[in-house]
């Protein structure tokens, strides 16, 4: 069967992470979330004091960029787990203020490259689900199988929050879904790659849909595209 690079973009907490997982699970592909490169970067700002609630100290990040690195392993669950410069950051990075953080450095024209950079060669073989939000529009332009995932933010940040519950976290619902629109603002406003659906990207509305009806849709999606 022949191997294809599958790019999934979209608003933040859509649910691109689990539907691109699954997919690579069942496909055997390799999932990489570029989310948490980005989040891996705004760990790294915040640890090395490079970033305030107001600035990003570019000129010291920008110094510092080419040290910082980023990869994925497997654990023994079969789950990838993150790593910022050789250590486990997998549950550091979901925070909201990195989360913030991690839009706020996604601005930046030099982190954008860099990381970029570093997607578009863990696709050269392809065989690989990449979710994102310019995955379709800059990294893989070319992709074979471009899905462009929405829902609405009030959906949104209500699966979020209860996904934070579950974790026993102290949140709020209505702080979850400020930081929703905070990100989805920053997403689709910022000058670099702002968030927009490529125009061959299969749009996908999930606000009324179940998991599996989903699960289906790609399914089919992906039997098209690999035949
Ligand atoms: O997907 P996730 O919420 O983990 O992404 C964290 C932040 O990184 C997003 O809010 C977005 O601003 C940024 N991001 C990006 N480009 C990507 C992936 C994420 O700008 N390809």
């Amino acid at each position: 069967m022949k191997k294809i690079i599958i790019a999934i973009d979209g608003f933040s907490s859509c649910g691109k992470s689990t539907m691109a997982k699954e997919l690579a699970l069942e496909t055997g592909y390799i999932y990489v979330d570029t989310g948490a490169m980005y989040r891996a970067v705004s760990l790294f700002c915040i640890q090395k004091g490079l970033m305030s609630e107001t600035e990003i100290n570019e000129l010291e990040l920008e110094k510092q960029i080419k040290f910082i690195r980023i990869e994925f392993k497997t654990n023994a669950s079969g789950i990838s787990e993150t790593y910022l410069n050789g250590k486990n950051v997998e549950t550091e990075i979901r925070t909201l203020e990195v989360a913030n953080g991690a839009s706020r450095v996604s601005t930046l024209g030099f982190v954008r490259r860099e990381l970029v950079r570093q997607q578009q060669l863990m696709g050269l073989q392809k065989g690989i689900v990449m979710d994102g939000r310019d995955i379709g529009t800059v990294v893989f332009p070319n992709a074979e199988l471009k899905i462009f995932l929405t829902a609405s933010p009030e959906i949104r940040a209500k699966r979020r929050f209860d996904e934070m519950i579950l974790k026993g976290e102290e949140t709020n619902y209505e702080n979850v879904l400020a930081n929703v629109k905070e990100r989805d603002d920053r997403d689709q406003n910022r000058t670099e790659s702002p968030l927009r659906k490529a125009t061959d990207a299969i749009e996908i509305d999930n606000s009324a849909l179940t998991l599996d009806e989903q699960r289906n849709i790609l399914r089919t999606l992906f039997a098209e595209k690999t035949l």
